[in-house]
């Protein structure tokens, strides 16, 4: 690791001012960004820990929306009573990130900011139509998710929450690679009135939507409904750890996964 220096500012116009100096980087839980830092694939002048910056963390309903601070943690909204009522299938979703200590110390402004081609976090924010709000502006997910770990974020800029739209249901299918527990293949549906909406993640180099599955769900909103269909296959990756026909085909049985928790959270 090579030596930088440590601000941990208390009010975000500090952490954005020090963001604005050369080369300096946001530090959430530090669960992506210290293990690289640490094998030299990332370093920087500058570390800004968002830890001690009030109103980054929390969670809250807003009429129809649900608000997750940036730097609320897996386990929190894995946990929280407000996310179960609401949209029982994310918190589903937190309950399945990493494992316990990722859980503890991973963020949800992290996640999306690092935009791993595999976390779970995407396929959710895309499919659900949440909004990123940041230290300038409000980014519709679909059009924050630019490209394998690119987001629009511009440097200096923080996530400071991210806005859920209160689905009628919605749930989550992850095939977990047994190894990282990073998705191999994830599919995220939800249904609000008569629109289906589906996002993959880990099958692709950025997450997707995936409109045959959208069009055969808005149909009919059950795991049948996708029994015979076949996804045009252009996103999907074929690398050392599954082909792309076999991703294709798990993407078909996560959705149809995905279906089955919603409903069932639904009751
Ligand atoms: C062993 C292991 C297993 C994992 N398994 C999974 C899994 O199954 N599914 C999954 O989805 N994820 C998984 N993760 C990722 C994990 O969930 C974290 O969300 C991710 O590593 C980001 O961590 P962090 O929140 O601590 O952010 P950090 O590591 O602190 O930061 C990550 C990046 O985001 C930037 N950043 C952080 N916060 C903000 C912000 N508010 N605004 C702007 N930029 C910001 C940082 O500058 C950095 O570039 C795993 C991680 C590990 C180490």
């Amino acid at each position: 690791m090579r030596s930088f220096d440590y601000q941990k500012p208390t009010t975000i116009e500090d952490a954005l001012s020090v963001l604005s100096g050369e080369d300096a980087m946001v530090l959430a839980g530090g669960m992506t960004l210290l293990p690289s830092m640490k094998q030299r694939l990332i370093s920087c002048e500058t570390l800004v820990d968002l830890s001690a910056v009030p109103g980054l963390s929390g969670i809250a309903r807003e009429g129809d929306r649900l608000a997750i601070g940036a730097m609320t943690r897996h386990a929190d909204v894995a946990a929280s009573d407000l996310v179960k009522e609401t949209i029982p299938g994310l918190a589903a979703l937190a309950a399945h990130i990493g494992d316990q200590q990722v859980r503890h110390r991973g963020t949800i402004g992290g996640s999306i900011s690092n935009n791993d081609p595999a976390a779970d976090y995407p396929a959710a924010l895309v499919a659900l139509g949440a909004e990123v709000e940041t230290s300038t502006r409000i980014i519709p997910a679909e059009a924050f998710f630019t490209g394998m770990f690119e987001t629009a974020l511009e440097p200096g800029e923080i996530v400071t929450r991210v806005l859920f739209p209160v689905p009628d249901m919605a749930g989550y299918g992850k095939f977990a690679s047994p190894a990282s527990r990073y998705a191999l293949a994830g599919v995220f549906v939800a249904k609000t009135g008569d629109v289906v909406r589906a996002a993959v993640t880990g099958a692709g180099p950025c997450v997707f939507r995936a409109p045959d599955i959208e069009e055969a769900l808005n149909g009919s909103f059950t795991p049948e409904a996708l029994e015979r269909i076949t996804l045009d296959g252009t996103e999907i990756l074929s690398d050392m750890h599954a082909d792309r026909d076999y991703r294709m085909n798990l993407v078909v049985v996560m959705a149809r996964k995905a279906v089955e928790t919603a409903l069932k959270l639904a009751g």
